[in-house]
């Protein structure tokens, strides 16, 4: 039975979506390619403004449940939002699962060499500390290419430390294009020959890893193949947290180049093999998980929600997501100085935290605020998601990270099951200029890649809610590269105002064209 994934990120969208056109043939969907200037709108906080809140969320420290950094950043939310004239700005709080490791290394031959903590690996998905003793595991390393299920069925690996390649996936955005509902693409960035680049995770990670553990390997070794000369890459949980899917194996990350050293050093040894030494220690903690958000009063009590994660795996998470928390900031400047009756509808600013744990808080504000029937009584009718607002930089000829000068490409997934969503994705996509942007349907995502939605909105679409959620990919998403200077700075006010507009244009809309869409969490 093939082992399932945690599909939020973006490899399985992508990759079952190309399946999905090889065997349909796909249907050829128009899209504009037209740019028209962008429009001002007074009021919208500006470039340096809006990047004064990442700088400042990145300044922070590790934005992660239970620390202080995370606790200020929530703070920080509060404050502006209080100060944008929001109403009844409160925090949602919940219960999450926080790993971190204290401790790791790996070891051949006596030699230390450098690597990362595979995070959320080495558990069973309740609290407490885990850890490889004072001695580590003492193992053969065994290498299994890109740990197919061929691999593993052609090399032993019990009683061994696993090395296997983990190559980011590549799709040809030629072959996507049949799926877009519609394509900025001014400048024609994504030639015949153009591959998207997936950062989410490797192309068979982390099947890999749990086939390594089904055939009772002792540790985890995974090379970064096509990344960066970098081993710090901060794995998101995957489907770890979920009831038998715990990553239970210690496991590390390592660089292209040291990686590339080590294979050949297995593969030139002699039949009894490298002899390695892995090392991991750390804890599973449950900590206090802390969402903001807070409500500008509308004509109607029928409600669009605004919202983005302020939380991050990387010390800095300037573009992920630092940058999603300080539009919905901009937002929520921007409408608050507005009139009531200039609000059709009541708007909620949301930023989620628990996003790189196991999205426990983004699970109870929906319970809470969002399912139907909620005891809070809120009718929110529409999410808005915005995320990862950054500049391309890609891998360099002497491994380093090299910018392409260009905005990163940008999924712009939207529920056109409801009347008009389509057009007003569109409209601010080409209006507003938010160019390297795709849209795509959620239904289309729902129907290929597994009922999910690679975006920090997906447990709100789960319980029903219609979604216009905005999603960027750059390489160094989950790396500590990820700081200020990669955000697309001179994009900032830009994308506010273009997800002002959507916003407007969501509020202006009949009631009856907003419809639930079906709850995935509903128990049957
Ligand atoms: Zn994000």
């Amino acid at each position: 039975m093939p082992l399932q994934t945690h599909p939020r990120d973006f490899h399985r969208f992508r990759a079952t979506l190309l399946t999905g056109v090889l065997l349909s043939g796909g249907c050829m969907l128009a899209w504009s390619s037209t740019a028209l200037a962008a429009e001002a709108a007074p009021g919208v906080p500006s470039d340096d403004a809006i990047y004064q809140h990442i700088e400042k969320l990145a300044s922070l420290g590790l934005r992660m449940p239970g620390r202080a950094a995370s606790r200020a950043a929530s703070d920080y939310v509060y404050a502006q939002f209080t100060d944008s004239s929001l109403q009844r700005v409160a925090f949602e709080e919940a219960e999450t699962l926080v790993w971190q490791a204290s401790h790791w290394g790996l070891s051949v031959n006596g030699q230390a060499l450098p690597c990362s903590p595979m995070q959320h690996t080495f558990h069973h998905g309740v609290p407490g500390p885990f850890s490889t003793g004072p001695q580590g595991v003492n193992a053969p390393l065994v290498y299994v290419g890109n740990g197919s299920a061929w691999d593993y069925w052609v090399k032993d690996v019990r009683g061994k430390i696993v090395v296997a390649d983990v190559p980011f996936s590549k799709n040809s955005a030629t072959l996507f294009k049949p799926f877009m509902l519609g394509l900025q693409d001014t400048a024609n960035t994504f030639p015949w020959d153009y591959m998207l680049v997936d950062p989410y995770s490797g192309g068979d990670f982390p099947d890999n890893y749990y086939r390594a553990m089904k055939g009772g390997a002792l540790g985890f070794v995974g090379i970064l193949v096509d990344y960066a000369d970098s081993h710090q890459y901060r794995n998101e949980a995957y489907d770890a947290y979920r009831p038998g899917k715990a990553m239970s194996m210690p496991a590390l990350w390592m660089s292209p180049v040291q990686g590339a050293t080590l294979v050949a050093q297995i593969k030139a040894a002699k039949p009894d093999g490298v002899q390695a030494r892995l090392e991991l220690e750390g804890q599973l903690t449950q900590q206090t998980g802390r969402g903001v958000y807070g409500y500008l009063p509308g004509m109607s009590d029928e409600t669009v929600l605004i919202e983005s994660h302020h939380d991050a795996s990387t010390t800095q998470g300037a573009v992920e997501d630092a940058s999603g928390a300080a539009e919905v900031m901009a937002l929520a400047r921007y409408f608050g100085q507005l009139p009531r009756s200039a609000r059709p509808r009541t708007l909620m600013f949301a930023t989620m935290d628990s996003h790189f744990t196991d999205y426990a808080v983004h699970r109870a504000f929906a319970q809470r605020h969002l399912r139907e029937g909620n005891p809070s009584g809120d009718k929110v009718v529409a999410v808005v998601s915005v995320e990862h607002i950054g500049m391309e930089y890609l891998k360099g000829p002497d491994g380093g990270w090299r910018a392409s000068g260009r905005l990163v490409p940008h999924a712009l997934m939207v529920s056109a099951e409801v009347k008009g969503f389509k057009e007003i994705a569109l409209n601010a996509m080409s209006r507003f200029g938010l160019e390297r942007t795709f849209a795509v349907s959620t239904s289309l995502v729902d129907l290929v890649a597994g009922g999910t939605l690679p975006a920090d909105s997906d447990d709100f679409w789960k319980v029903g809610l219609p979604v216009i959620a905005y999603v960027g990919a750059p390489l160094y998403l989950y790396d500590e590269a990820d700081t200020p200077d990669k955000v697309a700075r001179h994009d900032l006010n830009r994308v506010a105002r273009a997800f002002a507009s959507v916003v407007e244009q969501i509020s202006a809309l009949p009631s009856a064209n907003f419809k639930r869409l079906p709850d995935k969490t509903a128990v049957h």
